[in-house]
């Protein structure tokens, strides 16, 4: 008798099943208003500070009123994909906007940020290549380097000198290495410059993600590679996403003229779906000027990272070494970090507790952002309230360096 095949459905439900009993189920919550940074859920308002809206622009009116307009003029999709006839004025005006403020040659949109990386990887890699990574980056990253063939060598966080010799290790094989510019879960900036002249001396092409710097760093925002100053002769390939300090959703990839028309020509996630819509990116360049202009929504950021981290490190809380608006508290095991999240939502707080496999085992943390959009009382109330919890104090292991 043949054995059965297994049922894939019933697989997953036991994965499913496995996940809950071990208290790791994430969980799927409808909120029914968003104004700033409240929520409202299920008749609760809640002080979130788990948004990546780190400019506050997400429900700016100029930004509405950009999206209407541009939905009036074009309608709400795009219609078809970007070789189609879905490429309009409102993606070719935000791609030039984009290329100029990154400093690069020309910037190419793709409907998220996922997609993205899974098209410059899949792009550029093949069998036989290597492809090197910090072991923290963005799933995004992994799944395009699986995508793509490569090899996939993952070097632990920020070890610049592992990942030299992965990359020497294989001196013949076509290389990229590719770093998330500032790390979304641990909120600190690579090691870019390092980085940057390893690839020179190796040979390799460098992408970084900027996901979490683009918009927030550098004096004019144009993220972790302009606040390095490191142009596109040193960082070839530059992917930003839309959906965070721009406040709006996509994201782009910046880069010489014949890189970008390499993607457009051979990335799969550009070419295979639909553009994004068109008043979107209406919205996002409308958004794309505001936060050029409007430096004072980083200074604010900067003040309440500033004010969250000197009150934390007053507390002794386990604060991690981050400069960013991603500011963890690092708790340990996944239970505690639920609990905590729990108690702050009791008082009123939306923090998300992080936890395995986001996140590897043991170092499940509350994953606090920040934004221009808070204002002192509310990271004061957030203060007050971690003080309640009796987290446990700063170590040198949960890498607590104050303020
Ligand atoms: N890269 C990083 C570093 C991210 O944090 C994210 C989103 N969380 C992405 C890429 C994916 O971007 P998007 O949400 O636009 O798909």
């Amino acid at each position: 008798m043949t054995t059965p095949r297994p049922d894939l459905l019933h697989r997953l439900a036991v994965q499913t099943a496995e996940r809950e009993s071990a208290n790791l189920r994430r969980r799927l919550r409808t909120i029914d208003r968003a104004e700033g940074p409240w929520l409202e859920i299920g008749g609760r308002r809640l002080l979130s500070f788990c948004s990546n809206d780190y400019l506050g622009l997400a429900q700016h009116p100029q930004l509405i009123a950009a999206l209407n307009r541009a939905a009036r003029e074009e309608g709400v999709g795009s219609t078809s994909a970007h070789l189609i006839c879905g490429h309009r004025r409102e993606h070719a005006e935000l791609e030039e906007a984009l290329a100029a403020w990154t400093g690069r040659e020309r910037a190419l949109l793709f409907s998220t940020g996922y997609m993205a990386n899974l098209g410059v990887l899949q792009a550029l890699l093949a069998r036989g290549d290597l492809c090197v990574q910090d072991k923290l980056n963005h799933a995004c990253l992994l799944d395009g380097a699986k995508l793509s063939g490569a090899e996939l060598k993952r070097y632990p966080h920020a070890d610049v000198d592992a990942a030299a010799r992965q990359l020497a290790a294989h001196p013949n094989a076509a290389a990229l290495l590719a770093t998330d510019g500032v790390f979304s879960m641990d909120g600190d900036v690579a090691p870019l410059r390092e980085l940057a002249q390893l690839c020179a001396r190796e040979q390799a092409t460098l992408l970084v993600d900027d996901a979490h710097g683009f918009g927030v760093l550098g004096d004019d925002g144009a993220g972790s590679l302009g606040a390095a100053n490191l142009g596109q002769h040193e960082v070839p390939l530059l992917m930003a996403t839309l959906g965070k300090a721009l406040g709006c959703s996509g994201a782009f990839v910046a880069g010489s003229a014949p890189l970008i028309e390499g993607l457009v020509q051979f990335a799969r996630p550009y070419i295979y779906t639909t553009a994004m819509p068109p008043a979107l990116a209406g919205a996002a360049l409308e958004a794309v000027q505001l936060a050029q202009k409007e430096a004072w929504r980083r200074e604010k950021l900067a003040a309440m990272i500033r004010r969250f981290r000197h009150g934390a490190a007053e507390l002794g809380l386990p604060l991690a070494t981050s400069p960013s608006a991603i500011q963890p508290l690092l708790l340990g095991s996944a239970d505690a970090a639920l609990a905590a999240a729990q108690m702050l939502e009791r008082q009123g707080l939306l923090v998300t507790a992080i936890r395995p496999p986001t996140v590897p085992a043991g170092q499940a943390r509350l994953r606090i952002t920040l934004s221009a959009a808070h204002e002192e009382a509310h990271v004061d109330r957030l203060l007050a309230a971690l003080e309640t919890l009796r987290l446990p104090a700063a170590s040198r292991a949960a890498g607590g360096d104050p303020v």
